[in-house]
């Protein structure tokens, strides 16, 4: 049999070294775009069996059609979120496979390092002393013990960051739609979880319903001082309330991996460039905001989980005909995809 050709779109060059880590013994013909997938660039993938993507492609419903019609069979997502894909658009022409799970610790960790760089001005700190200013003041933080943290979805990650503010003495609540049984973890309403927690930190996916969850309103509910953690997905919040809540003085700083226009400027250097994005720049230029550009994955043992699962995935789905890590808009919305269409979605 021919090898499966795949087309890997928005290629850099960690990801592409891990792929081709895994595939060294070039079971598959792998060819590396730089370029995102988009109605711009989705005839790259003339001959290819699937396509690869990334958080930032754009899977929308043209791309699809164009897609199928090339003769694609799989959309292979090296991610675990999959809000870029219209999942309902490709159900019935093309399946959907994704990373369920690369390192939950690496996006944890990544949360928790953002905080304690937040409350004890770490981010500070290291230019001063670079620029042998040894000066304390404002630098004052506040210590993590004894204080409630909000935890919003206690999935993979959210119970890993939980357990690592377990570790600090911190008090923890939290709310998911589906709550863990027996879990020992306090779940509250997403009201009360707003109103109590000095920290908030979101480790949901970006739903309809989850879309803006943290806005004027339930800013306004928070405690004042209050920091807000989003290592998840941009939309969650509402950029612009948040840059309002920050001026108010009412949110007391944000750590921020995602932001919800990123797919414009993250992972690109526009360090010479007049950046066009106004809530962006705005939030950069405050002292209490921390941005990171979608790193919190970013591990080496979670570059190698990613490359070899979605190897995986490829393989078993082109084996068998089938792939444990499918994913449809009846798995993901109505819960009534069991992959009974000979265990496939459809
Ligand atoms: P998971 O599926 O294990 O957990 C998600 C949890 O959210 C589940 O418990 C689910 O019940 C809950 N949930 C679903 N809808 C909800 C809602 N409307 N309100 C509250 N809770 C809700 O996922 P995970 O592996 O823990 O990942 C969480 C999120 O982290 C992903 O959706 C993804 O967007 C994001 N992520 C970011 C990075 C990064 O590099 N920044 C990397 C991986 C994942």
């Amino acid at each position: 049999m021919d090898k499966i050709k795949i087309a890997f779109f928005d290629s850099k060059d960690y990801d592409k070294q891990s792929f081709v880590d895994s595939n060294q013994n070039e079971e598959f013909e792998i060819t590396y775009f730089e370029t995102r997938l988009s109605e711009d660039t989705y005839k790259l993938a003339e001959g290819s069996d699937v396509v690869c993507v990334f958080v930032n492609d754009d899977v929308n419903s043209v791309v699809i059609d164009k897609l199928h019609k090339m003769g694609v069979k799989l959309i292979a997502l090296r991610c675990a979120g999959y809000n870029n894909v219209d999942i309902e658009h490709a159900f019935g022409k093309i399946h959907v496979v994704r990373v369920p799970a690369y390192s939950p610790y690496a996006v944890a960790e990544h949360a928790i390092a953002l905080l304690l760089t937040s409350i004890r001005r770490i981010h500070k700190a290291y230019i001063r002393t670079k620029d042998f200013n040894f000066s304390l003041n404002g630098l004052t933080g506040f210590d993590l013990h004894g204080k409630t943290v909000g935890v919003v979805g206690t999935g993979k990650i959210g119970r890993i960051f939980i357990d690592i503010c377990r570790g600090f003495g911190m008090n923890v609540i939290a709310y998911d739609k589906f709550p863990a049984k027996d879990s020992g973890i306090e779940y509250v309403s997403l009201d009360e979880l707003w109103n109590r927690s000095d920290i908030i930190s979101l480790h949901c996916p970006l739903t309809d319903e989850s879309l803006h969850m943290i806005n004027a309103e339930s800013i306004e509910q928070m405690k004042k001082g209050v920091v807000i953690i989003n290592t998840s997905r941009g939309a969650l919040i509402d950029s612009e309330a948040l840059v309002e809540g920050i001026k108010a003085r009412h949110v007391g700083a944000a750590c921020l991996d995602v932001y919800e226009e990123e797919s414009n400027v993250f992972f690109h250097d526009y360090s010479n460039h007049i950046v066009n994005d106004d809530t962006l720049a705005r939030l950069i230029s405050m002292p209490n905001v921390i941005v990171t550009s979608h790193q919190a994955f970013l591990t080496n043992e979670a570059l190698m989980n990613i490359a070899d699962t979605t190897l995986n995935n490829v393989k078993e789905f082109f084996d068998k005909g089938t792939c444990t890590n499918e994913i449809c808009y009846k798995c993901a919305n109505l819960a009534t995809c069991k992959q009974t269409h000979e265990n496939k979605c459809f």
